[in-house]
């Protein structure tokens, strides 16, 4: 028997949450962004899942580019990162991936027989990768003279502070962008992570970004996935395989972190750091039992928990505690642990079965 600690993985709501970015996105065409296994759920389920919806994936790497094809996906795909090395590019030519290039290197191997289609990242403020928007003229002038220039499909840029709709800086890179681009008015433009499909009247252009979003989590903020109209497609679940009366005065867990100041009946959860629960999440952080909140005491073990069961005395071994999902979101586990959902849904680790439905 499989210790029943899991993941469930509601894949209605992955296109549920699409087709809220598809109509947040208005004009633009969302690209589904599905790098890191699927933010956890398993690249090749939720691509399946969108594969009658999107008309393009994005992925950081090569690989997670190999894993769609794998799974009998014929849509473009575009590598985020660019390519590593030249022989990746013929690779992708045959593979129809797209590399974003951003880079003088990356420029020196394009003039191989085998081009791929590929976009050009532009820094726009970001700057992490991509070229300065003074820069791109002597780039098209590089493809022009090598004869590349065809397989040019558009630019990319992603935006720093998405995030705070308080910034300035969202505006400030989009003014820069839609300026350094002006010039190829037929080539396509992408921008937008999750973040931009929910700032008012932010022009997404031909293509958008969704990622966090797919997954039901927030990447606004201060506001969780379900304020925003998602649905979490990820249930975290782990089942209760103790409970015990600690005594007033007795502590829980390594450190003796929590003591209890009078008797409180406590549960040992089968779920730990060692599954991708968030070692940081301290005494109060929410979990659920049969639908009703719960919260941990102590410190967060390898491969168990302590919650505080005084609210759900009715609880019994072999219940199913939520560690995140419907009744708690995952954006409020990760503030918990001061961090975003995005770290606990791509954490999740491999001993964690993923179930679909
Ligand atoms: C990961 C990524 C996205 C998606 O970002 P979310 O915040 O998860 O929506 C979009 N664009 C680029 C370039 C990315 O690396």
């Amino acid at each position: 028997m499989p210790r029943p600690t899991l993941a469930r993985v509601d894949l209605e709501a992955i296109r549920h949450n699409y087709r809220l970015a598809c109509s947040l996105a208005g004009d633009a065409d969302a690209m589904a962004v599905v790098k890191a296994d699927g933010y956890g759920h398993g690249i090749q389920a939720v691509a399946r899942a969108l594969g009658s919806e999107t008309r393009r994936y994005a992925v950081a790497c090569i690989e997670e580019a190999d894993a769609i094809r794998k799974a009998g996906l014929s849509q473009p795909v575009v590598l985020l990162q660019g390519v590593h090395e030249q022989n990746d590019l013929s690779h992708c030519a045959r593979r129809n991936f797209e590399p974003v290039l951003h880079s003088p290197v990356q420029l020196d191997w394009l003039v191989s027989a085998n081009v791929p289609e590929f976009w050009l990242k532009v820094n726009t403020g970001m700057n992490r990768l991509g070229f300065r928007p003074e820069d791109l003229p002597g780039v098209m002038a590089r493809l022009e003279a090598a004869g590349c220039s065809g397989q040019l499909l558009g630019f990319v840029t992603h935006f720093a502070c998405a995030d705070d709709p308080g910034s300035d800086m969202t505006a400030l890179q989009t003014r820069c962008f839609e300026q350094a681009t002006a010039a190829w008015p037929s080539l396509m433009r992408s921008v937008g992570n999750s973040a931009a499909h929910f700032l008012p009247g932010q022009p997404l252009f031909q293509w958008s970004r969704p990622g966090i979003m797919l997954y039901g989590g927030s990447p606004a903020n201060g506001k969780t996935g379900p304020q925003l109209g998602l649905k979490p497609a990820m249930t975290l679940e782990a089942p209760l395989i103790a409970t015990r009366t600690v005594r007033a005065g007795e502590s829980v867990g390594y450190g003796a972190s929590w003591t209890a100041p009078r008797d409180t009946l406590m549960g040992m959860v089968a779920i730990g750091y060692g599954d991708g629960y968030p070692r940081h999440a301290g005494t109060g952080t929410p979990a659920a039992i049969n639908g009703q909140r719960i919260r941990l005491l102590g410190r967060v073990s390898m491969d168990m928990l302590a919650v505080d069961l005084s609210g759900a005395p009715q609880a019994r071994e072999g219940d199913r505690v939520e560690l995140w999902g419907n009744t708690v979101s995952v954006d409020e586990v990760a503030s918990c642990a001061g961090t975003i959902g995005y770290e606990l849904l791509t954490g999740v680790t491999a001993r964690v079965p993923r179930i679909y439905q």
